[in-house]
């Protein structure tokens, strides 16, 4: 008769429930977070410290060098810090036990949690950043620390606006001298009927403070000049164009590569629009007189008010324009610096032209020479 032949059993890892983690803690055992380092900003257990799965070989024997000491794992859902529980076992941890059901489960039984560096609104509002391994902890910290300028708090910057303060942005500056009009409804959702005559600067920051109340929003009720431009815009890390008219644009444009801030550009027009940045602190990036060298005559160039607009078209484009900031601010993906992305609403198409910077540039070339904005005030008056 052959021998039967035992086969070697590796005894399973403990699993403990929340609870029981809390009451062990108590009587000294080691709680350690497994979980990746950007999973920890939303908070952790109370009492864990962080150790990913990945750096556990590493990092173990000076966090926990006594190797009798008792060891409890935690993650998002109790999977990885079964595997992490067995990998402190191999490193020669002889009692290590898992949490069962990992942060969900204690979160849902109402144990202690600890937030890292956002408290527990942040943690909470900003929870699907801090998701994305792209943004997370430290790409929220950048936005909070962040400050945008916004030209126009009409039918771009509402959505720029909206969004840019619901994703965190520390700072929006808004610049618009109008008064909320019931024309400008259809488009400019910052606004609101019953706001109707009300400066629109005002009339944003009401928006925004009930969106988010953690944002700062400074408002300047007035037209951008010659005179205020460098004033206004000086210290920001973005500014969003949203101006309805040549001269502001192209003051905005010179002010911005002086300061050498990215200016993220957008303009619609009936169903189109276009989005484009200009970034001065790039070398090979075109500027808005790339695009158009001298300002058009005012006949060949109709706003909003002359021609008309789709009123979901400056949400369209706004949005795209929020966008490129946010990229810019954390510093992710590809900008549209040298591209000019255009919408066409009616036929439901995208498209893109590549925008090179231009040798002969009377704003950027190399015989360009800046004398001062009034300049330009005077050469947008002339046409
Ligand atoms: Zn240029």
């Amino acid at each position: 008769m052959p021998i039967k032949e035992t086969p070697i059993k590796e005894t399973p890892i403990e699993e403990v429930t929340p609870r029981e983690a809390v009451e062990r803690q108590r009587r000294g055992a080691r709680l350690l977070d497994v979980r990746e380092n950007d999973e920890r900003a939303s908070g952790v257990a109370a009492g864990a410290a962080g150790l990913p799965r990945s750096e556990i070989a590493q990092r173990i024997a000076s966090l926990v060098p006594d190797r009798d000491s008792e060891i409890l794992t935690i993650c998002a859902s109790g999977k990885r810090s079964l595997l992490a529980a067995r990998s402190l076992r191999e490193l020669g941890y002889a009692r290590v036990a898992s949490v069962v059901g990992g942060l969900q489960r204690w979160r849902a039984e109402g144990l202690p949690i600890e937030l890292g560096q956002f408290d527990a609104d942040a943690a909470e509002r900003y929870s699907r950043h801090l998701l994305l391994p792209e943004v997370g902890a430290a790409g929220q910290l950048k936005l909070a620390a962040s400050r945008v300028a916004l030209i126009g708090a009409g039918g771009l910057g509402s959505p720029a606006a909206l969004y840019l303060a619901a994703a965190g942005v520390g700072t929006l500056t808004l610049i618009d001298d109008d008064k909320v009009e019931k024309s400008n409804l259809q488009r400019q959702v910052l606004h609101a009927d019953a706001r109707i005559g009300v400066p629109k600067v005002d009339s944003a920051r009401q928006t925004l403070a009930g969106l988010n109340p953690r944002v700062r929003v400074d408002t300047h009720a007035q037209r951008l000049r010659a005179a205020n431009v460098e004033e206004l815009i000086r210290g920001h890390d973005v500014v969003i164009d949203g101006a309805d008219n040549f001269p502001t644009r192209y003051l905005l444009d010179a002010a911005c590569r002086r300061l050498r801030i990215p200016l993220v550009y957008g303009a619609v027009h009936r169903f189109t629009g276009q989005v484009s940045v200009f970034d001065a602190r790039r070398a090979e990036s075109p500027c808005y007189r790339c695009l158009f060298p001298h300002p058009p005559a005012a006949e060949d160039a109709p706003n909003c008010a002359e021609a008309g607009v789709l009123g979901v078209l400056p949400g369209i484009i706004g949005l795209l324009q929020a966008s490129e900031a946010l990229k810019l601010m954390l510093g992710i993906g590809a900008p549209l610096v040298g591209r000019l992305l255009c919408f066409d609403a009616l036929a439901a198409r995208f498209h893109e032209l590549r925008l090179p910077r231009d040798p002969q540039c009377p704003g950027c070339g190399p015989l360009a020479v800046l004398q001062g904005y009034e300049d330009i005030a005077q050469l947008c008056a002339a046409h």
